[in-house]
């Protein structure tokens, strides 16, 4: 299969093939003829499946063979909008959009929140084609009616269970009540909770239904080990690795911003080039920290769990848990960052005693057991008793992990001490790092949440190869084959 054979232009075969691309993956062989084909679509896709390149190119090209309308003001109309959770999956969309519509005539842009919003409105103002946005400072810019949504036809809403999860459901339907009701719509989940199931119901018309490979596909390409080691050398074994081991591109995940800010400020002393990258720090440093380290100025990026989501770097050779994630599914989250796209990778656990009841689950999830590689000089205590693992949210929230004893952060350093109450961390934190996505009373002119009901699209449905479209019905119910969790 080429990308020739799915219905692609000339310009966008040229403008993947110069990329790279040689043959389309799997969620692209089955999304680029159903997009085409101008029906509603519901995907189980995640980040790393080339999800992105699926949609992009079907919508350029039916941007670009289709008229395109007049708006009143005779400003360029948005044709396209593409919804994302976070700021640097946004930017990573856009820069996707660029890249695929280097050859074709579509222009576009992206809008989040965390940076000023007066070059987006200058921007806006000159008209574009596609625009990406996270759900907050859309409506920011809608409040302060500096974008028409009056003309979209294709709707993209990608990784909608994280932007569930991260409370957007509201702004979402704020988004779809500003929409024409004639329109494509396209939903990405990598997981089908029932609020997924309850969005794709009253979004979408009799959807083609596609499904590629899980997420823990990425865990079979992935070379995992645990390293065990005592809670406090586990930087001492980190700058070890790096070093005896010439790494020069490593994402390291801690559980805490403090811990991702400590640990590349010791890293640094060690003469390793590091930053921290979390939702404390400005959307500019953030985006900076990322370049560095995508062009390879920086060998280490300290991440917590929600400011890596979306980091998108090709072939990411290391991933470290310096702390192993309280989530399971994090952990599959985490190591999803390397071995993309069919490249192998590397993921490290740093596991000390702490830790041991989080690497079972994680175990458990994943089904099978981690291989574990004492580092030579680094055989941790076996008499080392487990103590509660201290999780220090951003606005001084705690969560208990049941643990009992002395209260101790091993995040950031072995030899820091959390300054919150013992605590467990079940739960994600609710809050985005969309600085935008504030809890609704910081928006008062705001109109009220209204459910939406999607209107039949213009085109007629057609299914994928072997996934022939369910009939119209007057009443649409879609049928979830997808398993997923729900969080
Ligand atoms: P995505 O799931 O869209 O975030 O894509 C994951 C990674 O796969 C990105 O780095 C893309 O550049 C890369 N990619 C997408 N499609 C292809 C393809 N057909 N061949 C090789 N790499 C691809």
């Amino acid at each position: 299969m080429s990308f020739a054979n799915l219905g692609l232009s000339a310009e966008l075969v040229r403008a993947v093939a110069e990329h790279g691309y040689i043959t389309p993956t799997p969620i692209q062989t089955q999304a680029i003829p159903a997009v085409l084909a101008g029906g509603d679509l519901l995907a189980g896709a995640q980040t790393g499946t080339g999800k992105t390149a699926g949609f992009v190119l079907p919508i350029l090209q039916l941007l670009s063979t289709r008229p395109a309308p007049h708006s009143a003001n005779g400003r360029k109309p948005i044709r396209t909008l593409i919804l994302a959770p976070t700021r640097e999956l946004a930017a990573q969309i856009e820069e996707s959009v660029r890249v695929y519509g280097k050859f074709s005539k579509q222009s576009s842009m992206v809008v989040y929140g965390g940076v000023g919003i007066n070059p987006q409105i200058t921007q806006l103002k000159r008209g574009v084609d596609i625009l990406v946005a996270t759900p907050g400072r859309l409506l920011d810019h809608h409040q302060q009616r500096t974008v028409d949504l009056s003309h979209i036809e294709i709707l993209v809403l990608d990784e909608a269970d994280r932007m569930l999860d991260m409370g957007f459901i509201r702004d979402i339907k704020r988004i779809l009540a500003l929409l024409p009701r004639r329109r494509q719509n396209l939903l990405f989940s990598a997981t089908f909770s029932e609020e997924i199931k309850t969005l794709a119901d009253s979004l979408l018309n009799a959807p083609a239904m596609i499904e590629v490979a899980r997420r823990n596909s990425t865990v079979e390409i992935t070379n995992q080990k645990v390293h065990p080691v005592d809670r406090d050398r586990k930087r001492e074994l980190l700058a070890h690795l790096i070093a005896t081991n010439h790494w020069h591109q490593v994402l390291v995940f801690t559980r805490t911003k403090h811990g991702a800010n400590r640990l590349a400020e010791q890293l640094n002393k060690d003469g390793i080039t590091a930053l921290a990258i979390h939702g404390n720090k400005s959307q500019g440093a953030r985006t900076r920290a990322l370049a560095e380290f995508k062009e390879g100025g920086l060998q280490v990026l300290c991440a917590t769990d929600i400011a890596a989501r979306g980091i998108d770097i090709d072939h990411l050779p290391h991933v470290v848990n310096y702390d192993l994630p309280n989530v399971p599914h994090d952990y599959v989250h985490r190591i999803g960052r390397t071995g993309r796209a069919g490249a192998s990778g590397e993921a490290i656990s740093l596991v000390c005693v702490d830790e041991h009841a989080f690497l079972r689950d994680i175990e458990k999830l994943i089904k099978r057991e981690i291989p574990q590689e004492v580092v030579p000089g680094f055989t941790p205590d076996p008499h080392a008793k487990a103590e509660p693992i201290l999780q220090r949210q951003g606005r001084g929230q705690h969560h208990n992990n049941g643990a009992q004893g002395k209260p101790r952060s091993n995040s950031g350093g072995g030899r820091s001490q959390g300054r919150g109450a013992p605590t467990a961390a079940p739960s994600r934190p609710r809050h985005p790092n969309d600085a935008t996505a504030k809890p609704q009373h910081g928006r008062p002119n705001r109109q009220p949440a209204q459910t939406h009901h999607a209107a039949p699209a213009a085109a007629p449905k057609t299914g994928t190869p072997g996934h022939p479209a369910p009939a119209p019905t007057a009443k649409r119910t879609i049928v979830y084959r997808f398993g997923g969790r729900s969080r």
